[in-house]
């Protein structure tokens, strides 16, 4: 008996996954970062993949990979779908990947069952979201935009080469960046599928959602400068103790946080000086990560807190000091996008929910340019950047018809630009 062909190509896409998720340069984990040999074997991979799909593939010197379905009767805007295929250290396989192969698993299915798109289609395969090697952001969703952030040409990795000299080392003229024609224009529209990384899917029992915005974040570097002194000898009253202030200051964090409904605080990182067992903390260093779905709302939680740290290092008149290290806006996805999303997951599941993205995207970066849309997929306990991070087979099934759907759905209705 003839298998199903849907059956056969989602089984291809497991099979992707799997074979993707052990393309690493550590053996005992999955690391796949920018520019690395592993991204090159990666790549040669998802060309060959969308070649086999039916896909006209390329790969630029940044390392991005680009199918484009071939076809003389598309017209522009285009649609472009995709994801980013580096990774953290020690990842999950489906971060990123997965929304790269389920496009190409999606234009597959359309191919095959003869559809004729309208407009032009790309799978875009990202080289660089979580700027692992260089401490950037959106490097290769940004190249496609022509947004990218010159300044990052001069970081360095690890081993003290930047990355102008990698690049250049690849053959890319770095001075022509941002200078051609961006892939990605105003007018296109682009979809991101991507596991979702917390919890809501799954306590509410649905294999997909769509997404209805990214929420804004910042982060904020705290310095608080006291007096370090024998831990035996000083008194309460002569102390300036880094560490309590900062006790003091985490816990406001957590007050403000929930204070305001859907808001997020974290203090992740610290840094205790001079960290020794018999000597009360001079100074210490910390990071706080607040995220908030719209920007206003993030703005108004930072000047609470602002407030609150204010106050705690009068009271103990020590040394305070906060610098915004990074503040990115808040996104909305297009509303006919999300539309589209919704009715697509309508026809593959029971119920439809909508929510913010508190973590970013290569969508957050796109929304700059044109519109964009995202499809998320439930993945085990929430749990992503870990090796145990998990989507079921079942939810990517549901995931890749839903895709389809959503392909067809907006290149045959493709929003007028309002
Ligand atoms: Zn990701």
């Amino acid at each position: 008996m003839k298998r199903d062909p849907r059956k056969v190509i989602f089984s291809k896409l497991l099979d992707r996954i799997d074979i993707l998720g052990t393309i690493s340069s550590d053996p005992q984990q999955l690391t796949r970062i920018f520019l690395s040999k592993e991204m090159d074997i990666a790549s040669k991979l998802l060309q060959s993949w969308m070649n086999n799909a039916g896909l006209v593939a390329s790969v630029d010197p940044m390392q991005n990979v680009i199918g484009s379905w071939p076809t003389d009767k598309a017209q522009s805007p285009s649609l472009h779908l995709g994801s980013h295929y580096d990774t953290v250290i020690n990842a999950g396989k489906y971060d990123g990947p997965l929304g790269v192969l389920l496009s190409i698993a999606a234009v597959e299915i359309l191919m095959l069952e003869g559809y004729s798109p309208k407009h032009h289609i790309n799978v875009l395969a990202f080289c660089d979201e979580e700027g692992v090697r260089f401490t950037s952001t959106f490097l290769g969703s940004s190249y496609f935009c022509g947004t990218f952030d010159t300044s990052f040409l001069k970081h360095c990795d690890s081993d003290g080469q930047t990355m102008r000299s990698l690049l250049e080392k690849r053959g890319m003229d770095t001075k022509s960046i941002n200078q051609d024609k961006p892939l990605i224009g105003p007018d296109d529209i682009f979809m991101e599928a991507h596991i979702e990384q917390g919890p809501i899917l799954e306590k509410l029992d649905l294999p997909t959602g769509v997404v209805s915005g990214i929420a804004a974040q910042m982060r904020i570097q705290v310095t608080i400068t006291g007096e370090t002194g024998h831990a035996g000898t000083t008194p309460i009253q002569q102390r300036k103790d880094a560490l309590t202030t900062t006790a003091e200051m985490i816990l406001a964090v957590e007050k403000v946080f929930a204070k305001n409904p859907n808001s997020r605080g974290t203090v992740g990182h610290i840094q205790n000086y001079p960290n020794a067992t018999n000597a009360i903390p001079g100074k210490v260093e910390f990071v706080i990560d607040l995220r908030h779905p719209v920007t206003a709302g993030l703005n108004h939680m930072k000047d609470q807190l602002f407030s609150d740290l204010d106050a705690i290092a009068k009271r103990r008149d020590i040394g305070y000091k906060s610098e915004v290290l990074q503040f990115v806006e808040s996104i909305t996805c297009d509303h006919d996008v999300q539309r589209a999303l919704s009715s697509a997951v309508a026809k593959n599941q029971d119920k439809v929910t909508t929510f913010t993205s508190g973590a970013g995207h290569d969508t957050l970066k796109i929304a700059q340019t044109c519109r964009t849309g995202m499809l998320f997929i439930r993945c085990k306990d929430g749990l992503s950047h870990h090796p145990d991070e998990y989507a079921s087979p079942e939810d990517i099934e549901a995931a890749l018809y839903t895709w389809v759907d959503a392909i067809r759905e907006l290149d045959q209705n493709f929003p007028d630009k309002s």
